[in-house]
């Protein structure tokens, strides 16, 4: 039987994917089972930041392993301490708390709770608690119920009512509905600073700051979501801090590139007081308010230090940034009609196609077309929404790479276009 085979007859069919079969990598480069060789910009959607099998997370992995895989939350270790104050210290650079979860959608569980823990210590004049948490269309905060729920996308809500109670999906980008959409309920306020699911799609400095302010005026708390745009990949350890840099967030989830692909997720509470006690936000999730068996257990935790270590010292979000300049320009100096766009920052861009210039078959998008023909030719890159592909190379991808990649997408939107 072969491994499609396999999948149909044992896996649920929960994903539509695609006929490559990957079984080995090093860094930009990925081989399927018949031994045919990749580029990948998909890197497992950002969350290979060193590449594949990057020497330093394997080493680390592999020694972790020898000495001791896992211990209960119900202790401590060293590890786990070492890279909350890592984050803290080199990445947030603000004080607060961290919780170690084992991927995105738990982190923004994480933060939907909190939200409900602030609610409840700040409520509303009546007394009665505050619970509701305004996120926007087209974001993606996962696939739990919570997170799921949180989402602004219909169709990933879709048959699985009653959806979790407490969130309002607003326009991203729009100040003026977000000022006519706080209610007396409202305790947060939840985004992607880089939407990356929904499209690529940037918070403008203007939206940002108006968000901030008016968590500020009404008293709610101000969460980012840089499960895809964190550490590095889009410039800044933080992605918020490439759009509005004086912006102090109460809470931030992660995961994808800060394990290089362990499973690890984290979020983050600011130890800012939220009463005339002197209340720390971050202490409101006391014992036993939340928890996870997994949750970053010594391996994991050894790994993400060589990855965020690795980030930092090498400075990879400086790479991130000299290479999204080169392949901008390349793609502006092509001038191909089929491309609308560039979105994004960092490493985190969105290429955004023309779909009436492609023949678009029933049932499939523009950039599914275009992804499956990347494919053919060699590069392995995810869609976002129905025109955009993203281009998520590692962080340390070289210009050589770069350029390689640049051929394989000219190419193949040369001959897209003839059809
Ligand atoms: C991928 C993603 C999530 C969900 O992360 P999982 O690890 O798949 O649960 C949440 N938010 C954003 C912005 C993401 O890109």
């Amino acid at each position: 039987m072969t491994t499609p085979e396999r999948y149909t007859k044992h896996v649920l069919p929960t994903y539509g994917r695609f006929p490559l079969v990957p079984v080995r990598g090093t860094g930009c480069r990925l081989w399927d089972e018949a031994g045919k060789s990749y580029l990948d910009f998909c890197m497992g959607i950002a969350v290979c930041s060193l590449g594949h099998c990057h020497p330093r997370l394997v080493e680390a992995i592999r020694v972790q392993a020898g000495e001791l895989m896992h211990v209960s939350n119900l202790y401590q270790h060293p590890l786990q301490a070492e890279l909350a104050e890592e984050i803290n210290t080199h990445h947030v650079k603000l004080p607060g708390k961290i919780f170690f979860s084992n991927s995105g959608a738990e982190a923004n569980d994480g933060l939907i709770k909190s939200a409900r823990r602030f609610g409840l210590k700040r409520p509303q004049s009546d007394g009665s608690q505050r619970y509701e948490v305004i996120t926007f269309l087209q974001s993606f905060h996962g696939r739990t119920l919570g997170a799921m729920s949180a989402t602004g996308q219909a169709k990933i809500q879709e048959g699985f009512d009653p959806l979790l109670p407490g969130f309002r999906h607003l326009p991203f980008n729009d100040i003026e509905a977000l000022e006519n959409g706080i209610r007396p309920e409202t305790a947060a306020i939840l985004l992607e600073p880089i939407q990356g699911e929904g499209g690529v799609n940037m918070a403008t400095p203007e939206f940002l700051r108006a968000v901030a302010e008016l968590c500020k005026k009404h008293d709610l708390l101000l969460f980012f979501d840089e499960v895809q745009a964190g550490f590095g990949r889009c410039g800044d350890a933080m992605a918020w801090r490439m759009i509005a840099p004086e912006i102090q967030p109460d809470g931030i989830s992660w995961a994808k590139g800060m394990g290089g692909g362990v499973p690890i997720g984290a979020f983050w509470l600011n130890d800012r007081t939220v009463d005339a006690d002197g209340t720390p936000l971050s202490s409101l999730m006391g014992p036993g308010s939340h928890g996870s068996t997994y949750g970053g257990n010594p391996l994991v935790c050894a790994a993400s230090l060589a990855v965020l270590k690795e980030i930092r010292e090498k400075e990879l979000a400086v790479n991130a940034l000299l290479m999204e300049v080169r392949i901008r320009e390349t793609v502006k100096s092509w001038n191909l009609p089929v491309i609308t766009e560039v979105r994004g920052q960092g490493l985190l861009l969105g290429v955004a196609l023309d779909s009436s210039l492609i023949a678009v078959p029933e049932g499939k998008t523009a950039a599914l077309v275009v992804v499956s023909k990347l494919m053919e030719h060699g590069l392995i890159v995810p869609p976002a929404g129905p025109n955009t592909f993203r281009l998520l190379p590692p962080l340390n991808v070289t210009e050589a790479e770069v350029d390689e990649a640049l051929a394989i997408i000219k190419m193949t939107l040369d001959r897209i276009n003839i059809i």
